[in-house]
């Protein structure tokens, strides 16, 4: 079984499938398809010479899994019990799926600014998908928080709604890759606020304001605007397994050296939920297969080793 559908669990359901193992993805209820269902061009996924959308991406890795024979059912894991040699699942709407392996991918999630206003206001002009919502703000000033890949694609993507987009940045100097970073500061409805945090996110039934704190200087200012996207990075997934799975200070699955075995047998991770460092779509997929081939060696390898204990108990009997 494979919990979790971005580009590390279809990949894995491909793999998986194609070895005849009988995968089962569980994509989740609303976020099936994982981060890449939010984005619009990616360009460097390769084998797309003229980029792809975000979910025609992940729309084709489901249909090439499905082709071979993996199911993918569209709810929720809530549960999952991890010891012992058959491994269960449990999903919202109370069904029990019992598997010999899993494989977890269940990505990571959006990072919270923390600050005044942003539960309160968040639907109300506090977002963290501009694809999803930037319609709304046709014509009107928008902000958006961060400096990496995610801030800037999203900042230059608002412009196309936006009266004015303004990229809030903590440092003056954007973490973005080079072409991305170069396109965004030639874009001239595009303007920046650098080495700036946002201190809190005014309004009452809508967002009014931001207030911005000048991390130089301490200066404090406010910024009429009508919408805040946030893109300062994300946190790892992995509520269902703390406390089953050894995780790391940030919250990220162990795996042992460079393979996707995690601290317990026969439950494999891949994907964002163990990646600090790259995460990008196709070094998730990249892991998804890794993870696809652990499994099936790792089954192959209990089932001999199955077969040799029978063995040596039938000849200790005899
Ligand atoms: P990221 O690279 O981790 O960048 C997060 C940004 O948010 C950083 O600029 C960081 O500031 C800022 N930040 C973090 N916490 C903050 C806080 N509490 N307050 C204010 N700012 C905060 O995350 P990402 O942009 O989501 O990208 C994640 C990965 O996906 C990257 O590997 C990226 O290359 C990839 N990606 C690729 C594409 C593409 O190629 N089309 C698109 C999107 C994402 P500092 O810089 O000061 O740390």
């Amino acid at each position: 079984m494979i919990v979790g559908s971005g580009p590390a669990g279809y990949t894995a359901a491909i793999y998986t499938a194609r070895a005849e193992m009988k995968p089962i993805v569980i994509a989740g209820a609303l976020d099936a398809g994982g981060a890449l269902m939010t984005t619009t061009d990616v360009e460097n996924f390769p084998g797309f010479p003229e980029g792809v959308q975000g979910p025609e991406l992940m729309t084709n890795l489901q249909e090439q899994a499905e082709r071979f024979g993996a199911e993918v059912i569209y709810d929720d894991a809530v549960e999952l019990e991890l010891e012992g040699d058959v491994k269960t699942v449990t999903l919202d709407d109370g069904t029990v799926y019992r598997a010999k392996t899993l494989i977890i991918t269940t990505g990571s999630a959006y990072r919270k600014l923390g600050v005044d206003g942003e539960d309160t206001l968040s639907g109300k002009g506090v977002s963290w998908c501009a694809t999803c919502d930037g319609f709304f703000f046709k014509d009107q000033e928008i902000v958006v928080v961060g400096g990496g890949d995610s801030a800037v694609e999203e900042a230059t993507f608002l412009t196309r709604f936006g009266k004015s987009v303004t990229l809030v940045h903590r440092r003056d100097e954007l973490r973005a890759s080079k072409i991305m970073a170069r396109r965004a500061e030639a874009d001239p409805k595009l303007s920046f606020a650098w080495n700036s945090e946002v201190v809190s996110i005014n309004g009452t039934d809508k967002v009014e304001s931001v207030t911005l704190r000048d991390t130089v200087t301490g200066q404090e200012s406010v910024l009429a605007t009508s919408a805040v996207f946030e893109a300062i990075g994300h946190l790892p997934r992995t509520d269902l397994v703390r406390g089953k799975l050894e995780l790391d200070d940030e919250g990220y699955i162990v795996c042992e050296g460079r393979t996707t075995r995690t601290s317990v047998p026969g439950v494999f991770a891949a994907g964002d939920v163990v990646d600090h460092t790259y995460r990008q779509a196709i070094t998730a997929a990249g892991t998804g297969c890794q993870a696809a081939l652990d499994a099936e060696r790792w089954l192959a390898d209990t089932a001999a080793n199955l077969h040799a204990e029978r063995a040596v108990a039938a000849a200790a009997g005899q």
